[in-house]
């Protein structure tokens, strides 16, 4: 089994040395697992919140550095070089170009922030009971496509992340849905499937399961995450989401190495 979403200490706001996820990993028995560090935030002035929210800038070499060394020293785990970069339209060039340097296996796109509002985050709780959370659902949808028709991604992260509160909808969601899986489709794009929603208010894993439904019609692969921000949530709840994956009609996850991915069968149960 994989977990391709852990963060580290050097994101702000989570916490646990890096080697210790990946014996938390070994332990656990995983085969592979990959380090999905969040890019600088690049357009945040406030550089306090922003190292709050992501790795500085200044430390994102020694953060490749770390994982690359890991791998080196762990052998008997397949260990991943990922990151996750938050979504900000206006952000792509400065985004190409710092990523590039870097041998990455996968890249996560992901939307946190809708203009200045961090709508996954305890502290803008005050800000979603001013809000119409159909509006919300709209411009979470419109920027998440957004996101994937920029091609810069392989993965993209939660897929329905903006319900983590619990605050849904009055419309369905279905033809957005449909949106996102013909989007990342026609960008060759993997869909995560991520478990930090059970340890959430809305407690259901990201994506639902009539989304990935309609993912698996539209043939997106799917790749499995635990989103840990410590040692301890390394591997969390992965075999619920591959009961939830085969639920909605997969049988195969994908695994990436130097940005492209094969397709591998989910181990029986
Ligand atoms: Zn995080
Ligand atoms: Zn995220």
């Amino acid at each position: 089994m994989i977990d391709y979403h852990l963060h580290t200490y050097l994101c702000g706001h989570a916490r646990g040395r890096m080697e210790d996820y990946v014996k938390n990993a070994i332990q656990a028995g995983l085969e592979e697992i990959g380090f999905s560090g969040h890019f600088p935030l690049l357009h945040l002035s406030d550089r306090e919140l922003a190292s709050n929210l992501s790795i500085p800038e200044e430390k994102f070499p020694l953060y490749v550095e770390k994982v690359l060394d890991l791998k080196k020293k762990y052998p008997c785990i397949k260990i991943r070089l990922g990151c996750e970069v938050d979504y900000i339209p206006g952000c792509e060039e400065g985004v190409v170009k710092r990523l590039q340097p870097y041998p990455f296996d996968y890249i996560m796109g992901s939307v946190h922030l809708l203009d200045g509002f961090l709508f996954d985050h305890p502290g803008y709780m005050e800000e979603w009971e001013k809000r119409d959370v159909d509006e919300v659902y709209r411009n979470y949808f419109s920027r998440l496509l957004r996101c994937i028709r920029t091609g810069l991604f392989d993965i993209i992260a939660h897929p329905d992340l903006v319900k983590k509160f619990g605050f849904l909808p009055r419309f369905p969601l279905d033809s957005l849905y449909q949106k996102v899986a013909r989007a990342l489709q026609e960008n060759n794009m993997v869909a995560e499937i991520n478990t930090s929603g059970l340890r959430k208010p809305v407690k259901e894993i990201y994506p639902s399961l009539d989304f990935l439904k309609i993912l698996c019609k539209y043939r997106v692969p799917v790749t499995l995450g635990s989103d840990a921000h410590s040692p301890e949530e390394v591997g969390k709840d992965l075999g619920k989401a591959q009961k939830w994956a085969e639920e909605a009609g997969y049988k195969e996850y994908a695994s990436f190495s130097g940005r492209n991915f094969r397709l591998l069968p989910f181990p029986s149960p």
